[in-house]
């Protein structure tokens, strides 16, 4: 397996950038329409300011909660872009094909490792063949 390319970093980055901005104002959007925000943040948000994103997720949205939780993803993926860190499997330490990174920028985990995960926590059924 191969690292990625400049090419394809660089096209892994616009796209989390492009994330990053629509999340960013579909949470502005969201979150100014409910009146008690003004009593929260004295007043309107700015989409672009990074202290708007940890704001509570106590807000009581269910669309805003979770627009918030893969706005975090996509922030720690942009932070592993700037350590180097990035399509790196968090588990086994491989890169991440280029073609999973595509579709799932936020990916932590090469799929193998994102499966064992997954049966981890479900306590699948795996070791049939011992
Ligand atoms: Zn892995």
């Amino acid at each position: 397996m191969e690292q990625l390319s400049g090419r394809h970093r660089a096209q892994l980055e616009e796209i989390l950038a492009q994330r990053e901005k629509a999340l960013r104002e579909d949470i502005h959007r969201e979150i100014i329409q409910q009146e008690d925000f003004a009593q929260v943040a004295g007043e309107s948000p700015d989409p672009g300011d990074l202290s708007f994103a940890d704001l509570s997720v106590d807000l009581g949205n269910a669309s805003v909660t979770r627009d918030l939780h893969e706005l975090r993803a996509v922030e720690h993926a942009r932070q592993r872009l700037r350590s180097g860190r990035y399509g790196e499997c968090a588990s086994c330490g491989y890169p991440i094909p280029f073609e999973r990174l595509l579709v799932m920028p936020t990916s932590e985990r090469c799929a193998r490792c994102q499966q064992n995960f997954e049966h981890t926590y479900q306590g699948g059924k795996r070791g049939a063949t011992m």
